[in-house]
């Protein structure tokens, strides 16, 4: 049968909503006849599903597109594709610098993924669109899901918000939100497959607006059968109303964890950073989380080195951490990003400065996600199996509700299980115990 036996090999670099459109687009191509392979050698096609939100990111891309020039040239038939966020922002110029890339798919086009694979199959041509940045999201979906306990379900596409540091606004394109009749149905296809976890997924998850608040599609969501655990991200600060910390904590399968990135723990650093929120309203924010969900585990990103920070933005910064006390922070160093308003700002950061930061950051924030780790030791835990750990199939790995990875010895537990632990072990980023029948 014509299209039969055809395999892709997808590389996926960067977020969740890259892995999420990875699925979608290995759907859509499965419906062409193409089977996914891990062989890069046996691969008819090959997608690369970028990322460019840090220069090291666009980097390693552009090291793997060089690598597939040889296995072309051994595969003449080989079809090579570019989508994703770098695949928006370079356009044809990737191809002007890798011709034997076949075709460039931008962020907003990556449903059209089986139609322009065809096409290159005919005609042989170059194709390049990234021209609806913005562009409509596919009314039905039919991903092919990665995993088998937890999966991802975009709500909303794009970010209205500019923060001055991020790419994200103009290779996302603006915040285009999915109607609720179709995230439940996708929900509902999910969980038929047998996924027990859901994440609601979204540059800015809860600004929401496909005709409901995000609280009522999270309370909605909720309710399904089959949904054992709901999580959501990535919020905004500014976004977090009352009414979904309320929606969280009545919640009966809503984890009770907040990713809440923050960025910076100085005001004058927030301004510039375009966050419109300061350290002041984020506290307060935290307080009221923190006393209406009492167990619940906060997470954020925080980026040292931004253009303008003085040893004064920095340490209100570890004041502001030792404040909190995240459960977990992931760090970054600012990455200059062309097209971006803080490219052009002024004071940038040289990179041993950034380093030492970044050192000394991460140095305080382990000792509080230790500290916050070890005040579980001896409690039991609720723990959804994953499956066996990657170094040893005797130890297997979960995730409390809180999002804190557990490991524990295996006895006949099966991933997708609702398990209890007791924790006898923390350290910085997991937490080890046995489990309790
Ligand atoms: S909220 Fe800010 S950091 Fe997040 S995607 Fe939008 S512009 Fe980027």
């Amino acid at each position: 049968m014509h299209g039969m036996d055809k395999k892709l090999k997808l590389l996926t670099y960067g977020c969740q909503m890259n892995v999420a459109d990875s699925e979608r687009m290995a759907g859509l191509l499965k419906q062409i006849g193409y089977s996914l392979t891990d062989d890069f050698d046996e691969a008819d096609l090959i997608i690369i599903n970028t990322c460019c939100v840090r220069a090291t990111a666009e980097d390693k891309v552009f090291g793997q597109i060089g690598r597939f020039k040889t296995l072309k040239r051994q595969k003449p038939s080989l079809i090579l594709g570019v989508a994703g966020c770098m695949a928006q922002k370079e356009g044809a110029n990737l191809i002007k610098r890798a011709p034997h890339v076949d075709f460039v798919l931008g962020t907003g086009q990556s449903s059209e993924v089986a139609r322009v694979v065809q096409s290159v199959e005919r005609e042989r041509k170059h194709f390049v669109d990234i021209s609806n940045v913005s562009g409509d999201i596919p009314t039905e979906v039919f991903p092919l899901r990665g995993g088998q306990v937890s999966t991802f379900v975009p709500i909303m596409y794009g970010c209205n918000n500019f923060c001055t540091y991020c790419i994200v606004p103009y290779v996302r394109g603006r915040e285009r939100s999915r109607k609720p009749e179709e995230i439940f149905s996708e929900v509902k296809q999910a969980i038929a497959e047998g996924f027990k976890e859901i994440t609601l997924l979204g540059q800015n998850v809860n600004s929401y607006a496909g005709g409901m608040t995000f609280a009522e599609l999270l309370s909605y969501v909720d309710k399904i059968a089959g949904v054992e655990r709901l999580r959501f991200m990535t919020s905004h600060p500014k976004d977090l109303s009352d009414e979904l910390i309320a929606a969280i904590a009545n919640g009966k399968n809503t984890c009770e964890h907040i990713h809440l990135p923050v960025q910076y723990g100085s005001d004058k650093i927030l301004q510039r950073m375009n966050r419109v929120y300061t350290v002041e309203k984020y506290l307060e924010l935290v307080k009221k989380i923190r006393a209406a969900i009492p167990n619940v585990s906060l997470t954020t990103d925080l980026i040292v080195g931004f253009p303008g920070e003085t040893d004064k933005d920095f340490a209100e910064t570890l004041d502001f951490l030792k404040a909190v006390k995240f459960d977990a922070a992931f760090t970054f160093i600012y990455s200059k990003r062309s097209g971006t308003p803080a490219a052009t700002f002024e004071n940038q950061i040289d990179d041993e400065t950034k380093h030492r930061r970044l050192n000394e950051l991460m140095q305080v924030q382990n000792e509080i996600s230790l500290e916050k780790n070890r005040a579980l030791i001896d409690s039991v835990v609720e723990v959804l199996v994953e499956g066996a750990s990657k170094t040893d199939d005797k130890i297997f790995t979960g995730r409390t509700r809180q999002n804190k990875l557990v490991l524990f010895e295996h006895g006949n537990e099966h991933a997708g299980d609702l398990i209890n632990v007791k924790i006898s072990q923390a350290q910085t980023w997991l937490l080890k115990g046995t489990t309790q029948k």
